[in-house]
């Protein structure tokens, strides 16, 4: 397997207020993990700026506008009661957006098996025309279209197991019958969606978990919920949304997951990718706020990407 990573230091300027889980230090510790020796192999790859154009396959024009001229010339601006902006983070998010673009173009071109993106600001709270939940633009979102627009394929397939429901990810295709969006989260928990009952046009399968639950019940979404959905869709691609607030350490939720629930999560994805899209997979990394539960777990889903 060639595995890919992407990153960029201007992920590191996208700045948020003290006290804010969702910032630098994440990838600061995700980088340290990955010095190791183990992840020698992997193919990394500075990120590159995305084409503005793209973040219309997910957003209205009005809205692109609208975080552009939030973007403040110094300090912060308060885009969501959550959610801030700094001077960089327009960059940031266009270089998020660029690394997830240039991840679907690499599986397809064959230039890597996978690809994981460590980049901020995260994507899957942002909707169609709103910016919630640490995130701006939908990056997993834009790539799937991306997918289908440069590449010509049907079908792809957006599997988010981070602990808090993708609202944004489901919002966006909620009567797009080509994206099949399945998550797994924690309800009840923020952003309050991701009922079993919301179906789209029969395209969004939520895997919702009870609070104080851990391994067995995740991988019991995925055995009974989520693979069967895969094999049902046959996706030609596979984005992961790939939060690690559902490990045990982390402060913003109550699932009990370690390492090896992302390591087998992983494996399982990579067979599905393996039968029905050529081994494609392309990883963007969302949530996790324990800076050793985040490192650790993404470090142990990136092994497993390098490993097959
Ligand atoms: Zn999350």
């Amino acid at each position: 397997m060639v595995t890919r990573l992407y990153t960029h230091p201007i992920y590191l300027e996208h700045l948020t207020p003290a006290g804010h889980p969702e910032r630098p230090d994440r990838l600061r510790a995700l980088g340290k993990v990955l010095d190791d020796h183990a992840f020698d192999g992997l193919d990394r790859v500075q990120a590159p700026m995305g084409d503005e154009a793209t973040i219309l396959y997910a957003h209205p024009e009005t809205y692109l506008e609208r975080v552009r001229m939030t973007i403040p010339q110094q300090g912060l601006t308060r885009v969501d009661s959550d959610t801030t902006v700094s001077p960089k983070s327009w960059e940031a998010a266009l270089t998020a957006i660029g690394a997830a673009n240039a991840a679907v173009d690499d599986v397809f071109s064959g230039k890597a098996d996978n690809v994981f993106v460590a980049s901020r600001p995260p994507g899957h709270h942002a909707e169609r025309d709103r910016a919630m939940g640490f995130c701006l633009f939908n990056n997993a979102a834009i790539a799937a279209r991306h997918a289908q627009k440069a590449h010509g394929i049907a079908r792809v397939a957006i599997v988010d197991w981070d602990v808090h429901h993708g609202n944004g990810t489901q919002d966006i295709f909620w009567e797009d019958s080509s994206v099949l969006y399945c998550s797994t989260h924690q309800m009840p928990l923020y952003p309050g969606s991701g009922a079993k009952s919301e179906t789209g046009v029969g395209n969004i399968v939520n895997a919702p978990l009870d609070p104080d639950t851990g391994s067995e019940h995740f991988r019991e979404a995925f055995n009974t919920r989520i693979l069967p959905s895969l094999d049902a869709f046959q996706p030609e691609l596979i984005i992961v949304s790939a939060g690690f607030d559902a490990h045990h350490r982390d402060p913003l939720a109550e699932i009990n997951l370690n390492e090896d629930d992302f390591d087998w999560a992983t494996g399982k994805l990579m067979e599905r990718a393996g039968s029905y899209a050529s081994n494609r997979l392309v990883s963007l990394l969302e949530g996790g706020y324990d800076l050793k539960g985040m490192s650790l777990s993404a470090g142990a889903h990136i092994k497993r990407l390098m490993e097959g």
